[in-house]
């Protein structure tokens, strides 16, 4: 998937979330930030690929990213499993944590959880695509959705731009216009 639907996608898991289970209070600091952190973890496993997004808008990034990618095992690999989700979840605790002394109005849980759902998001849609996760590593096997590869989506080609991305879209307009009020209700409460 390109980025702006893994970006797409890791928004609209976290509006999901954030209407299923909505938090007691939460500071526009926060709120802001895991807004930033979701969108960045929804394009985080993608740092295995050297052309990737995040590596073009850096000034050295093409080489960085090369060098990531073979550190990491080349694309839809390490990135792309449990254990990566496990090894990037704890490392950007501890960053969240090693950060806090300097913006102690953000609570960095909340942070933390919509950095995790945007890089789950993310490895729930590469699944819909040809090349599969491999979910399970160090076990070998790729995973999709639908089972059958040739039914599965093909990254930036027409079933993505054109179906993908809109089905997205709509499912957010629908989301949010049947929620309104709650949504509402949530903002005016819950952020401080
Ligand atoms: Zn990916």
């Amino acid at each position: 998937m390109t980025a702006r639907t893994h970006d797409l996608a890791a928004i609209t898991l976290l509006g999901v979330v954030f209407l299923v289970r909505p938090v007691q209070t939460l500071t526009l600091a926060t709120a802001i930030l895991a807004i930033l952190a979701n969108l960045i973890g929804g394009i985080t496993p993608d740092i295995d690929q050297p052309t990737a997004p995040f590596w073009r808008n850096l000034p050295v990034g093409k080489y960085v990213g090369k060098v990531f990618d073979k550190l990491l095992g080349g694309h839809r690999f390490l990135t792309h499993s449990i254990l990566g989700l496990a090894l990037f979840g704890f490392a950007s605790h501890w960053l969240l944590v090693f950060v806090h002394p300097i913006m102690h109005t953000v609570n960095i849980d909340l942070v933390w959880r919509a950095f995790m759902l945007g890089m789950i998001s993310h490895l729930v849609m590469d699944t819909l695509t040809k090349e599969g996760v491999p979910w399970l590593l160090p076990i070998p096997i790729k995973f999709g959705i639908p089972p059958f590869r040739g039914l599965r989506i093909t990254t930036g080609k027409y079933m993505e731009t054109w179906v993908v991305f809109p089905l997205l879209l709509i499912f957010n307009i629908v989301f949010y216009y049947a929620h309104y009020q709650q949504i509402l209700s949530i903002l005016h409460r819950h952020i401080i």
